[in-house]
């Protein structure tokens, strides 16, 4: 199996990388930006068994040039602009990469003409806000985006769709719920809030915190994104969800005893401009593939919080005043 993987060099995108080259033994490439979010760092483990390519996918003509060269059965794309508080102050890199990014490889894969199957990374993001209400979202669901960021990735979504209705493009897209683990940004909630702590500074929430999300550790979306390609059926969403849920407020409360410090160390601040309050999704299309998610929440957050307190190096080159040390980035 050949496997181009965009934005690999991300949080999702390295975490599948690992697992696809450790289980699997794919032929590899990582075809990525770097943008602040993307790291060499982040692959350091099997750099010596893929192949590293530094580019961005809405630009047309050295991503043609990378899947010609490159021949891949799949391309798996991870790549994306993710900070919902960046796309609040400047939501341009989000038109940009998740939507003109995405046009840009279905024209590609039109253009080239061969059979390729692309694998692309969505989020539960993009079915809004189910507070106030006991539904779940399932894959025929309208999407309801309420953030730039997702309304971004659901423009994606729709594109990708058209693609396949209208020029027969294969596709599969997967929709997983909140990730956690090794390598992720110190700008996403769980970093931020660990290393906050590190630096003696409370953990900030956003309104009263009882924003209600779905944790999934990282390594268990990688083998649900493996799965897909492997058992998945051609346009077909899978959502990805563990149905662990857990209020933000409950999460950093976890990591505060976790670390030794007191609930009250928490600071409620101001809630973020037309944040969702509740994400829940029915997964049981994936579930019918085989797989479950292996990792439960207390045993991914304390295996989250060891890495980042065993890899400084990692992190610290990444904690910025505005989006990591100041109480609020907008
Ligand atoms: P991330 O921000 O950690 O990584 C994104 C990667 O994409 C980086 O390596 C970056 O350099 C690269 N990239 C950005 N723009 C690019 C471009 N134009 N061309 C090539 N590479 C580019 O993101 P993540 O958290 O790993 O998320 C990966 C995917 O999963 C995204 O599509 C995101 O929407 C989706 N997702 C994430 C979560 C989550 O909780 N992290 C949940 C659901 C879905």
């Amino acid at each position: 199996m050949r496997v181009l993987v965009t934005g690999g060099a991300g949080f999702i995108g390295s975490n599948f990388v690992r697992h696809i080259v450790n289980e699997y033994g794919w032929e590899t490439i990582v075809y990525d930006k770097l943008t602040y979010a993307g790291r060499i760092e982040n692959l350091r483990d099997v750099l010596d068994r893929i192949k590293f390519v530094r580019g961005d996918i809405a630009d047309e003509e050295s991503f043609t040039r990378m899947v010609r060269d490159f021949q891949p059965d799949v391309i798996v794309n991870f790549a994306a602009e993710t900070h919902v508080d960046r796309s609040i102050n400047e939501p341009a890199p989000f038109i940009k990469t998740n939507i003109v990014g995405v046009f840009t490889i279905l024209e590609t894969m039109r253009r080239i003409g061969y059979d390729i199957l692309l694998l692309h990374v969505s989020t539960d993001e993009v079915y809004g806000d189910l507070w106030g209400t006991s539904r779940e979202s399932s894959e025929e669901d309208a999407l309801n985006p309420s953030s730039p960021y997702s309304a971004s990735k659901a423009s994606g979504d729709l594109l990708i769709k058209a693609y396949g209705r209208t020029y027969g493009l294969k596709y599969r897209i997967v929709r997983p719920c909140n990730n956690y683990g090794p390598y992720q940004h110190p700008e996403k909630l769980i970093p931020r809030s660990i290393i906050r702590i590190l630096y003696n500074k409370p953990p900030v929430l956003y309104g009263d915190g009882s924003q209600v999300r779905d944790w999934l550790y990282v390594e268990d979306t990688a083998k649900a994104i493996t799965l897909v390609i492997e058992k998945g059926s051609d346009r077909e969403i899978y959502n990805v969800c563990g149905n662990m849920y857990a209020t933000v407020r409950e999460i950093v409360e976890k990591i505060l005893e976790a670390m030794g410090k007191p609930k009250s160390f928490i600071v409620y601040g101001k809630p973020r401009p037309g944040e969702d309050r509740r994400y829940a999704m029915v997964c049981a299309k994936i579930r019918e593939l085989g797989w479950k998610p292996l990792v439960g929440l207390e045993t991914g957050l304390r295996l989250t919080v060891k890495w980042y307190l065993e890899n400084e190096w990692w992190w610290k080159p990444l904690v910025d005043e505005r989006y990591v040390l100041a109480d609020h980035p907008w």
